[in-house]
């Protein structure tokens, strides 16, 4: 298995890419702190919300501020800031406080749903939240050192392992809204805790298993779902959730898309840790169906505007995609896991495509606003007629927020985070996966990429070896490149046949 890059062993030096990430960081992180404590989320997680004061808590506020928090950490890492870290720690203490005595921390059910705790896993987010505050509390352990958050973090996730699972009086039920599953994958990465990786294992596998759990949780159900004071019908598509069958015997990405990708990110962490075979088919499967009949030219997907879902195979219709920016995030965690255990440069291509175009352009030029959508063409017309009655996620101009805030701090932390994708390392071995202009250092060797890609197909790279062990460079070849030229101090050592 490859390893990815350290965030702080790349360098941005200048180019297309190089100006996406300095405005993510100098505009994009501040803009989004702002609304974090304009919209009451910050406050909320003090948990002395009552009945009746502005910004009632969703389901979702905790993961807003976790993936704010997970791009100021990858950000610091390369670019020291006393006041932003400042920010963090203040809102690390709040979290502190307001954690419970068992671990368990939830801005919703400490406030709005008291005692209904984990009891509408299907249509709630309470495993999702957690799921982001694991991955925010690890890349901050990461990149400062400090452990506050981890710790925090660890004492929720060691209530989760108590509580679900396969054994006699454990909740054998599995998240609504996937994410968890790879957070505690990350999470056993880094503290070598097993139980992690079991419980990440049984809620990928228990998932879509008969009895299935979701409907011993629809008979017993004590709360709905609520949504800026509205109640939701309780979902019962158990596809749309993934939850219709078990993933071994999956054939075809279905439902909706964010949570699809995540699962699937979530199982390839699976199966290569745990070494099932079956699991790592379903990922191949799953993901040729995905990119050969379900994706955008622009590598968005979940084409269905109306419930933000996949459709059948080749429904892509442009005008009325869907294509969420955090669909697109979720497909470079899918493809990077899959390249990184397989080598397969296929997985980088399909990266690449969704970096460059479904993805980014879920951001403006100057970082402030947001597409929550990313339709190929806009009809203002059918826009403004709002048809289908999702004027707030669909439109023609990027929006500065949105009620469910997911996109927005989702493409924040990819984006700060984005030196982890461009190389990756095997021993001695460096991978060139992106190529931008950057920096690469480790104990051997540094690199030195100029290039204007994309406008330029140029690559100049200048390696050095400080070490007397050998390093092997690997140059990916772009599936869509059929004729290159290779040359090392100026000699042609390589031109493939036409
Ligand atoms: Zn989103």
């Amino acid at each position: 298995m490859l390893s990815q890059a350290s965030i702080q062993s790349v360098s941005f030096i200048d180019g297309f890419l190089y100006n996406r990430i300095k405005i993510n960081r100098e505009i994009t992180l501040q803009t989004e702190y702002e609304q974090l404590l304009q919209t009451g989320r910050l406050y909320c997680m003090k948990m002395d919300w009552k009945e009746n004061m502005p910004n009632r808590p969703h389901q979702f506020y905790d993961s807003d501020i976790a993936k704010w928090i997970e791009a100021c950490a990858y950000s610091l890492a390369t670019h020291p800031n006393i006041e932003l870290e400042k920010k963090v720690d203040e809102i690390i203490d709040i979290m502190e406080n307001s954690q419970l005595e068992d671990g368990y921390l939830n801005t919703y059910f400490q406030t709005v749903a008291k005692g209904d705790r984990f009891t509408n896993l299907k249509d709630n987010h309470e495993l999702y939240c957690a799921g982001h505050l694991i991955e925010a509390s690890i890349a901050y352990y990461e990149t400062t050192k400090k452990d506050k958050f981890l710790n925090i973090m660890c004492k929720y996730a060691n209530l989760l392992c108590s509580i679900f699972g396969p054994l006699k009086g454990q909740i054998h039920g599995y998240p609504g809204h996937q994410e968890i599953e790879l957070a505690l994958v990350k999470l056993y990465g880094i503290t070598n805790e097993k139980n992690y990786l079991d419980l990440a294992s049984f809620f990928v596998l228990e998932r879509g298993r008969q009895p299935n759990y979701y409907d011993l949780e629809i008979k017993n159900a004590k709360s709905h779902i609520t949504f800026n004071n509205y109640e939701i019908p309780t979902l019962k598509n158990y596809a749309y959730i993934q939850a219709h069958m078990p993933i071994l015997e999956q054939s075809e990405v279905v439902g909706h898309s964010v949570r699809a990708l995540y699962y699937l990110a979530g199982v390839a962490d699976v199966a290569y840790k745990t070494n099932n075979q079956q699991l790592i088919d379903a990922c191949h499967r799953l993901y040729s169906n995905l990119v050969e009949k379900k994706m955008y030219i622009t590598g968005g997907i979940g084409s269905s505007l109306k419930v933000e879902s996949f459709s059948f195979d080749y429904d892509l219709p442009n005008d009325t995609a869907y294509a969420e920016t955090c669909a697109a995030v979720a497909l470079i965690f899918f493809a990077y896991r899959m390249f990184l255990y397989e080598k397969d440069s296929k997985y980088i291509d399909t990266l690449e495509q969704v970096l460059y175009n479904g993805l980014l352009s879920g951001m403006s030029l100057d970082g402030t606003s947001f597409f929550y959508s990313n339709p190929l063409e806009v009809n203002k017309h059918a826009v403004d007629m709002d048809v289908l009655g999702l004027k707030s996620h669909m439109g023609y101009n990027r929006k500065k927020w949105f009620g469910c805030a997911c996109c927005p701090p989702n493409i924040a932390r990819l984006l700060s985070s984005l030196g982890q994708y461009v190389y990756a390392t095997d021993n001695h071995d460096i991978y060139i996966n992106l190529y931008t202009s950057s920096t690469f250092t480790n104990k051997e060797t540094t690199l030195l990429v100029k290039t204007n890609y994309p406008f330029d197909e140029t690559i100049n790279i200048n390696m050095n070896q400080v070490s007397n062990s050998f390093s092997t460079l690997y140059l990916r070849i772009p599936d869509w490149c059929n004729k290159y030229i290779i040359k090392v101090n100026g000699e042609i050592i390589e031109v493939p046949l036409e």
